[in-house]
């Protein structure tokens, strides 16, 4: 019998939605994983309890103040040690004492603390797909360099890794793979009009009806940008291009994603939207441990449904596309003037319907160039989030 090594994981992003999805498979295999650390923004409460559950050597706030807070409800413990702010990030990041690192955090606060777990040579549970979005092959360049070993969360690029060869991931032309066909569920409003899309809410973009998500990647899901964002992040972790790969809108969200051979196999990984599965194969990567899901029940679901996006209603897909085709710093700008859209919409200040223009707005306005440095994609991500407030307030609802 193989026995496998105790991993000691730092999860970035600890209190949100993969943050206490991973802590829930944890929590399952305590002979398999011990937590070295957690980082959260500011919800102190939550990390406290977390914190009291998993005993991490630290803890990371994202502000003093909240440091503060944590450090004072902690008292009760001193073998935790609190710190706060980015640097702090960047160092459990890549602290010795940790083999893995599951990179949860949100956005584009996520890429440097990620980054810094690649150059570390982590094993890096990659779920922040802006990060990859931002800085593509910069980012793939440094793992490569640093050997680290980036496994994907994202369930759909979880499944399309788990279909391929694991020596062939990045070279699916050597693999025989002719076609990646990437499957999206459409999100709460696949079947509205253009016209009622101006009137949604944000309790009703929050609404998925297949999976319970952070508040951001929700909003993306109902924009369809979600599924920009993710052929992006699957050109690069596959080393492939956008003709590779087709969008399939699947309702259902039990097919995460398939890959086509030369042969005429198509392979597919199926399970319940549950976010358990691919958190589970990638922290127990290349065994398999119970995640906590139940079985999947393929015969009381009874069928799978299949329809092409819709770009004209959801335009999103298609700006992300031509990002990632124009290249150099397009898709740093994308990215940033989608989360700017996306908080004014969850703010109220912006209509769901008027996010896409935003997002082609501030790509319009912004000289792309290439990305030759983390740097110049940090000032871009700075310099697109401006121009996109300055038309958020032109057009406040
Ligand atoms: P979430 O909003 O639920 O959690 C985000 C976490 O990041 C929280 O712990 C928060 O405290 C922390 N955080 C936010 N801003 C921060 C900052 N500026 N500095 C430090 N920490 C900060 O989000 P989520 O749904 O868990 O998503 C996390 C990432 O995983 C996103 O990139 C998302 O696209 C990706 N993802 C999520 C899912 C899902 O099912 N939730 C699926 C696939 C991919
Ligand atoms: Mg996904």
């Amino acid at each position: 019998m193989v026995t496998s090594v105790k991993r000691s994981i730092t999860i970035l992003g600890a209190t949100g939605s993969i943050g206490l999805n991973t802590l829930d498979v944890v929590r399952r295999h305590p002979d398999r994983f011990s937590v070295h650390a957690l980082t959260a923004s500011t919800s102190v409460e939550s990390m406290a309890e977390l914190c009291h559950e998993f005993r991490p050597r630290y803890a990371v706030m994202a502000d003093q103040q909240a440091a503060r807070a944590l450090s004072e409800v902690l008292s009760d413990l001193p073998s935790v040690t609190v710190l706060s702010g980015k640097e702090a990030l960047g160092q459990v990041a890549a602290d010795a004492e940790a083999d893995t690192v599951m990179a949860a955090i949100v956005g584009a606060a996520g890429l440097p603390p990620t980054l810094a777990a690649v150059r570390a040579g982590k094993r890096v549970l990659l779920a922040n797909k802006e990060a990859l979005v931002m800085s593509g092959k910069l980012f793939m360049d440094a793992v490569a360099a640093s050997g680290a070993e980036v496994l994907p969360i994202d369930s759909e690029h979880n499944a399309i890794f788990q279909c391929m060869p694991p020596d062939k991931i990045r070279n699916t032309g050597g693999a025989g793979i002719t076609r990646i066909l990437l499957t999206a569920s459409g999100g709460p409003f696949r079947t509205h009009s253009a016209e009622a899309l101006r009137h949604v809410s944000p309790a009703e973009a929050c609404a998925h009806p297949n999976w319970s998500m952070g508040q951001k990647i929700s909003v993306d899901s109902a924009t369809l940008m979600n599924k920009g964002l993710e052929l992006i992040e699957a050109c690069w972790l596959f080393n492939t291009t956008p003709e590779m790969i087709e969008v399939h809108v699947h309702p259902e969200s039990i097919i995460h994603s398939m890959v086509e051979y030369a042969d005429g196999s198509v392979l597919a990984q199926l399970g319940s939207p549950d976010m358990r599965t691919p958190i589970a194969n990638g922290l127990a990567w290349p065994e398999r441990i119970d995640a906590g899901v139940a079985p999947l029940d393929l015969f009381r679901i009874g069928q799978f449904n299949f329809e092409r996006p819709d770009l004209e209603r959801f335009p999103c897909l298609r700006l992300a596309a031509e990002a990632f085709q124009q290249g150099g710093t397009a898709p740093a700008v994308l990215n940033a003037a989608n989360e700017e859209a996306v908080a004014a919409f969850l703010a109220g200040k912006l209509g769901f319907a008027d996010i896409p223009s935003i997002i082609e707005q501030t790509l319009a306005a912004t000289e792309v160039v290439p990305a030759d440095s983390f740097d110049t994609i940090f000032a871009k991500d700075t310099e697109a989030r401006a121009l996109a407030r300055e038309q958020i307030l032109r057009r406040a609802v």
